[in-house]
């Protein structure tokens, strides 16, 4: 743990970055309030919307029938994540002209280091980053820029004066405008995190800078509330890398794909792709889990564990014997909302020996179909093989979606 005494992480977070990237494509739409979906239906909630719709009461979660109500003007979206990447992926190129990108959060934020001279430079580099953007991006897709002497403040600096903000915490403004946010306009503290914090006795961002790190601790029960404390202090924390964990996809099914037989095949689909993107990545998995939202009873989910694979074949075999699990008693008019599968025990390919229990010995030759059928796939850019019927998901971009803290690889759009 150490403490800066100068400004060294620079954080970019866009404004509405999915409808911002709607409006710069589309000038019809620029002096109208947009939302994106992720779904094209009316029933659909909004994932995001722009500045112009916020303002006049739109806000994220809402259902576009609900928004259409509240606000007759707005335009409505489908998202479409291809997009958003091939943006993303300029953008980067566009901040690493001027600066190195340290780290990626997510599709819309990004961190720099600043080294030597940079550190007393931040804000000319910044209004150079936002000019670029502007220049070579567009000038609807705005960023928000935040400096301070750790990743954490730098984020909650972007986050203070949005859109298009600039703001910088320098170690000597601490705490100072700190005091003026919100228990929960940290990042890390949740609506429950902010209840156990008030039942602590904790009911401002002032009474949390004033206990111990050690007290702080004691509330999270874990070193995250002792880490939190010590980085809103401005200190700089350096975490060792997390490894891999899952590979994974999950869907939100509109009312034509709820079906039993439908959601199948949405299953089926989604496993291949986590198995090729596990596969890419160069590991195997050991145990499998599937998770399902239905109507009208709520989420049912199955786990189940085996000797480490990562073809096709045998994922699928997997995923299917837990779907007919999750079936078992259904009620005949149940409907999927939501269905996802994850891998996990995942380790690097070769660290694994075989399980001499296990009932069906490794097929060597379903590994080859697989490597054979990816680079068929890679090759021709689209979908030409796969195992099963291949059925054509509604909103496209099967396991392509944007998730938090991950930004899909071009090739997961095939
Ligand atoms: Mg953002």
């Amino acid at each position: 743990m150490r403490l800066p005494k100068e400004i060294e992480k620079l954080y970019i977070d866009f404004d509405a970055f999915f409808a911002n990237v709607e409006k710069q494509l589309d000038p019809s739409a620029r002096e109208r309030p947009v939302g994106v979906t992720s779904l094209p239906s009316e029933h659909a909630a909004l994932i995001t919307c722009c500045y112009m719709a916020k303002a006049q009461g739109i806000k994220r979660g809402m259902r576009v029938s609900e928004a259409r109500k509240l606000c007759p003007d707005i335009i409505i979206k489908p998202a479409r994540h291809d997009i958003y990447v091939r943006c993303h992926n300029k953008i980067l190129e566009t901040i690493g002209n001027i600066i190195p990108v340290t780290k990626v959060w997510s599709v819309d934020e990004a961190e720099c280091t600043l080294m030597g001279r940079e550190r007393r430079e931040g804000r000319e580099l910044a209004e150079r980053i936002k000019k670029a953007l502007a220049d070579k991006i567009g000038t609807c897709i705005t960023p928000s820029i935040g400096l301070s002497t750790n990743q954490f403040l730098a984020k909650v600096a972007a986050e203070m004066y949005k859109p298009n903000g600039l703001t910088l915490l320098p170690p000597e403004a601490l705490p100072g405008p700190l005091f003026d946010l919100k228990l929960t306009d940290l990042p890390g503290i949740s609506k429950n995190m902010e209840r156990r914090l008030i039942a602590s006795g904790i009911l401002s961002i002032k009474d949390f800078w004033n206990i111990t790190g050690k007290q702080a601790r004691a509330i999270w029960g874990n070193v995250e509330g002792e880490r939190m404390w010590a980085q809103l202090r401005g200190y700089e924390i350096s975490r060792p890398e997390t490894t891999r964990r899952m590979f994974g996809h999950s869907r939100l099914l509109s009312r034509e794909w709820s079906r039993p037989d439908k959601a199948l095949d949405c299953l089926r689909l989604l496993t291949v792709k986590a198995a090729y993107r596990m596969r890419r990545e160069g590991f195997t998995a050991g145990s499998m889990s599937i998770s399902v939202g239905l109507q009208p009873e709520g989420r049912r989910g199955r786990q189940t564990s085996f000797t480490a694979c990562s073809d096709d074949f045998r994922l699928s075999g997997h995923m299917t014997r837990l779907y007919e699990e999750v079936c078992t008693g259904l009620p005949p008019r149940a409907r999927f909302r939501q269905i996802s599968v994850m891998l996990h025990d995942i380790v690097p390919k070769g660290t694994r020996t075989g399980d001499l229990f296990d009932e069906k010995p490794h097929n060597p030759k379903w590994l080859a179909a697989t490597k054979t059928m990816d680079a068929l796939n890679e090759k021709h850019g689209s979908c030409v093989i796969s195992l099963g019927p291949r059925a054509k998901m509604p909103g496209g971009y099967v396991g392509g979606k944007i998730a938090f803290g991950r930004v899909p690889d071009a090739k997961d759009f095939y």
